[in-house]
């Protein structure tokens, strides 16, 4: 589990070969010297809600399983890394209910700019998911996984192309300014200068809620996983959208280039690294056009903000 000083460090989750666990145990961080003092039980008991969570999600809708995953996904994430159990499984399942939802959303939205919102609020979460993944299988917890190994090279490629759709989202939920309508922000107050973070989450969702005609049950989509950058304005939204869709652009690629190098290694450079290494081959290729895309369009957007 993290150090709760948040300083990088884990620590051993207490156990009892008794069988009963003390009400409150004291653990050292061998990092940054703080002293613990943690709950054992409410640690088992929040593994144990994990498990029985990815248990029920095998069997569920998207739907139904996004609504389980996102309600538990931020408690676990607080405290273990992502490689631990069952922890490391929920977020591929949450990466893999976010694709499929992200698929629906052609059904089951009724406008283009819904459409479009939806699609790119699944995967924004996707990619969140997706590289708490990749992290979970390069730096694991005592033990990762070592490049080339099939499962690694699959994940990153995953990840790669999670990144890149998510940034084909983002420009098509992006509406220049002047289409753009202004958030409706309900009781919370943006005038005051004094938000706090939360304040600027809600910001961010309540405008893609207010825009967008969910379903009720996803209403809270964006609870999971730390929402994109906030905004206030529809000019800052559009900009935002653009620059995350440069960066996931780049990010995207970087890890289809790691792939592929790890497919190559993991199923033979004579096969191009097998059917997956070949798909990532052809995306490469594909996106490499829009990464120069990408940074011109984000040469200007600076040139345009520092001038
Ligand atoms: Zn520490």
């Amino acid at each position: 589990m993290w150090c709760a000083k948040r300083c990088g460090a884990t620590l051993p989750i207490p156990t009892s070969d008794s069988g009963t666990l003390p009400d409150k145990v004291r653990i050292p961080c061998k990092s940054c010297g703080a002293v613990l003092e943690v709950a054992p039980a409410s640690i088992r008991d929040q593994v144990q809600k994990g498990k029985l969570v990815l248990e029920m999600v095998l069997k569920q809708t998207p739907e139904a399983a996004w609504i389980q995953l996102r309600e538990i996904l931020p408690t676990l994430l607080r405290l273990f890394p992502s490689s631990s159990y069952p922890l490391h499984a929920l977020l591929n399942e949450a990466l893999h209910t976010l694709i499929s939802l992200s698929h629906s959303a052609s059904t089951s939205q009724k406008d283009d700019e819904s459409r479009a919102a939806f699609e790119f609020a699944c995967l924004d979460e996707a990619a969140r998911a997706a590289l708490l993944v990749v992290a979970s299988v390069q730096a694991g917890n005592g033990y990762c996984f070592a490049p080339g190994n099939p499962f690694r090279a699959n994940v990153i490629a995953t990840a790669g192309m999670v990144l890149v759709d998510c940034a084909h989202a983002a420009e098509r939920a992006a509406s220049p300014p002047h289409e753009a309508c202004k958030p409706t922000l309900g009781t919370t107050s943006v005038d005051e200068g004094e938000d706090t973070a939360e304040d600027e989450c809600k910001i961010a969702i309540c405008n893609l809620k207010d825009r967008n005609d969910f379903q009720p049950a996803l209403r809270e989509f964006t609870t999971a996983f730390r929402p994109l950058a906030p905004f206030r304005t529809p000019s800052e939204e559009y900009k935002a959208k653009q620059q995350y869709a440069s960066q996931c652009v780049t990010v995207g690629t970087q890890l289809l280039q790691q792939a592929h190098a790890e497919l190559l290694i993991a199923f033979g450079k004579r096969d191009g690294g097998g059917q997956v290494g070949k798909a990532v081959s052809q995306r490469l290729h594909e996106v490499l056009a829009e990464v120069e895309l990408a940074a011109k369009s984000m040469e200007q957007l600076t040139g345009a903000t520092s001038r």
